[in-house]
């Protein structure tokens, strides 16, 4: 490629960086489109320097992971709705020196149902964890008009503050469980099951969260936001027992792909970003 005057500067600030995928996907992206852009791995020790960087070089935009996903808020000019409601900035757009935080995971999730044809109104919803990923995708849950959300936790009062944040932004209906409290009343009344913890990740292949998936209804959708493996042990056993499943690389692919077209104003090549993903995991 050749680097002008007027290329794009993009990135991902995080670290360490060494099993991040979106700089692989991301410039792939770019070169299929012959976007005159490129997007940097930028492992950074000092967020503060780092976000500094970004506006003192005019870049346009970089994302955010582990572990500055909160930090760097306070660096910022502006957050949009679903980065304040999460408290969480995945995305940092500059606009003319203004920096404005971005959260593209929950609306990435909703990109990824609607893509597999689920229409998450009026759906009774059930997350397993509390964590960052469980914030951003009941948020975009509950925007999205589903009838309830449960949120199933190890601590229940990081569950709480979820059902809390939902029940001040949003009108669904929001409550918090433990493990133990959701086996007695949770798993039949879930129309999409969302698996939010790191169960089942590599290299712990193995592990699945505890929950009995013949008490889903037949037609529960089962989403694991794990996506290495593809398929993790949840979701081959919920195929077994004839559930549609929706693997994490569909959420991984979408927030990104919401991030390239934030960061370039293209329409993002889904199928090579996807291609991209699904090679490297293979
Ligand atoms: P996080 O903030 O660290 O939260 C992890 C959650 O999982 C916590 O609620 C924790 O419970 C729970 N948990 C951890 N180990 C557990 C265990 N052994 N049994 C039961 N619960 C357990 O992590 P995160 O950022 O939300 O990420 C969660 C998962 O989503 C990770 O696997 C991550 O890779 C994945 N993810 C995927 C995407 C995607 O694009 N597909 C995007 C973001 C995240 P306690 O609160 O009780 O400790």
């Amino acid at each position: 490629m050749r680097i002008s005057r007027e290329t794009v500067i993009m990135g991902l600030i995080g670290y360490p960086l060494t099993h991040s995928l979106s700089p692989l996907m991301q410039n792939q992206a770019l070169a299929y489109l012959n976007f005159d852009g490129v997007y940097l791995p930028l492992p950074a020790t000092d967020p503060a320097a780092a976000i500094a960087a970004v506006r003192s070089f005019g870049w346009r935009g970089v994302n955010i992971t582990i572990p500055y996903k909160e930090a760097v808020i306070t660096y910022l000019d502006d957050l949009s709705d679903e980065a304040a409601a999460c408290g969480a900035v995945n995305l940092i757009l500059n606009e003319h020196g203004v920096l404005t935080g971005h959260n593209t995971d929950g609306l990435g999730f909703l990109d990824a149902l609607a893509s597999a044809g689920c229409a998450v109104a009026g759906m009774r919803c059930t997350i397993l964890g509390a964590g960052g990923a469980a914030r951003a995708v009941a948020y975009s849950l509950a925007r999205a008009g589903a009838e309830s959300i449960n949120i199933v936790n190890r601590d229940r009062s990081r569950a709480e503050g979820i059902a809390q944040m939902l029940g001040v932004k949003t009108h669904c209906t929001a409550q918090a469980f433990t493990w133990e409290e959701a086996a007695r009343s949770v798993w039949r009344v879930t129309d999409l099951l969302i698996n939010a913890t790191p169960l089942g990740m590599y290299p712990e292949v193995d592990m699945r969260p505890d929950i009995d998936l013949d008490n889903l209804p037949w037609d529960c959708l089962v989403a694991d936001l794990v996506y290495n493996p593809v398929q993790t042990k949840l979701l081959k056993e919920a195929e077994q027992r004839g559930l549609t499943t929706l693997p994490g690389t569909e959420m991984l692919v979408y927030q990104g792909a919401r991030s390239f077209e934030y960061l370039t104003g293209q329409k993002p090549p889904i199928a090579i970003m996807m291609d991209v993903v699904r090679d490297y995991l293979r």
